[in-house]
């Protein structure tokens, strides 16, 4: 079959890679319908997380059910199925209280040996450990072709806005500044507005991307590399700073913008992967009591309310969808990495 391979920086290549066959009877095989390449991936390509020469990425896909391991017990071939980022046995301690993102026995796909050496689902197939656990069937009303662009970031970035939220521990009334214009900070944007906010601000360094985050329901959006975030929080907020930030960047600066912005007493949610260590001034953080909050997405406990709102066509996340065959994965890299403008989430076709 034909897959996207890491090849070292910056050097994504389609090969072909034997197909993907049941090796445990947990196992699924699924063939990819439609696969996406996540910001996380571009930490990848740029050798933050290196991955050895051959590993198949991606982490993102939809898709049907091929074959089924002898103890799958909830899938059966045909079933159109999404798949959270992170695989999940559905019956550990964690996975009980909801934490899928640490199942003892899980692991992300994609990402090489440094998250359970599972391979990426840039791919005509991709192998399922744990299907009972991991995968999530697309209800009818979804489940034709023509909708899965709009179900597929369920698995990943639309539930890592969604945690964004969550973690922001948002009241109503609050005022929320999201910091990131890609796609999660957009989704971001959208799940706040679901938590009744008074207002939401989008901080970006794209016009572009902040258009469209006017139409996720942004209140203000804010180009920081032309006027200061600060100065427009403050003027909305009586000079005291944002209740909750959900950080959707992932970088040390933006994290301590997100901790400048914050009132005393606010929230700080980050939801943007860190590949650095994060220096922290601590007498600030105490004098003024902020909360700061975060982390990795457990994306199979949110699958269920975040189909029925994409269902009721609440939310339509093709806005930012830029589509190309899988063939040219290569391509889909380089436009994500150069932020081209309408490739805000490039969505691949086997
Ligand atoms: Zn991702
Ligand atoms: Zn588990």
């Amino acid at each position: 079959m034909k897959a996207a391979v890491n090849h070292g920086l910056m050097d994504v290549r389609v090969d072909n890679v034997p197909d993907p066959r049941i090796e445990k009877p947990t196992d699924a095989i699924c063939r990819v319908t439609k696969c996406s390449i996540c910001g996380t991936d571009l930490h990848i390509y740029h050798g933050r997380f290196p991955l050895k020469e051959g590993d198949c990425v991606g982490h993102e896909f939809i898709g049907y059910v091929e074959e089924v391991g002898s103890e799958v017990k909830s899938f059966k071939k045909g079933d159109k199925v999404l798949s959270p980022f992170w695989i999940s046995c559905g019956q550990c301690y964690f996975c009980k209280k909801g934490l899928t993102t640490s199942c003892l026995y899980g692991g992300c796909f994609g990402f090489g040996d440094i998250l359970g050496g599972n391979p990426g689902c840039q791919a005509e197939y991709v192998r399922v450990p744990l299907a009972d656990g991991t995968l999530v069937k697309v209800p009818e009303s979804l489940a034709d072709d023509s909708n899965d662009e709009r179900v597929l970031f369920i698995g990943d970035n639309i539930a890592t806005g969604y945690h964004g939220a969550v973690k922001g521990e948002i009241r109503p009334g609050d005022v929320v500044a999201v910091l990131g214009d890609g796609a999660v900070g957009l989704f971001a944007t959208y799940c706040a507005t679901l938590f009744n906010p008074s207002k939401v601000f989008t901080i970006g360094h794209h016009d572009d991307r902040l258009k469209i985050a006017k139409k996720y329901g942004a209140d203000i959006t804010i180009n920081s590399l032309k006027e200061d975030p600060s100065e427009k929080i403050k003027a909305e907020t009586d000079g005291r700073g944002a209740d909750v930030i959900i950080e959707g960047v992932g970088t040390t600066d933006s994290l301590q913008s997100s901790i400048q912005l914050v009132r005393a007493g606010g929230t700080v949610s980050f939801i943007g992967l860190f590949y650095e260590p994060f220096p922290m001034n601590m007498t600030d953080f105490f004098l003024r009591n902020l909360n700061l909050r975060g982390g990795v997405a457990p994306s199979r406990g949110y699958a269920s309310k975040l189909l029925s709102i994409v269902e009721a066509k609440k939310l339509d996340p093709t806005h930012i969808v830029y589509s190309l065959p899988l063939d040219q994965a290569a391509e889909g890299y380089k436009l994500m990495d150069q932020r081209k403008e309408g490739a805000i989430k490039v969505v691949l076709s086997p």
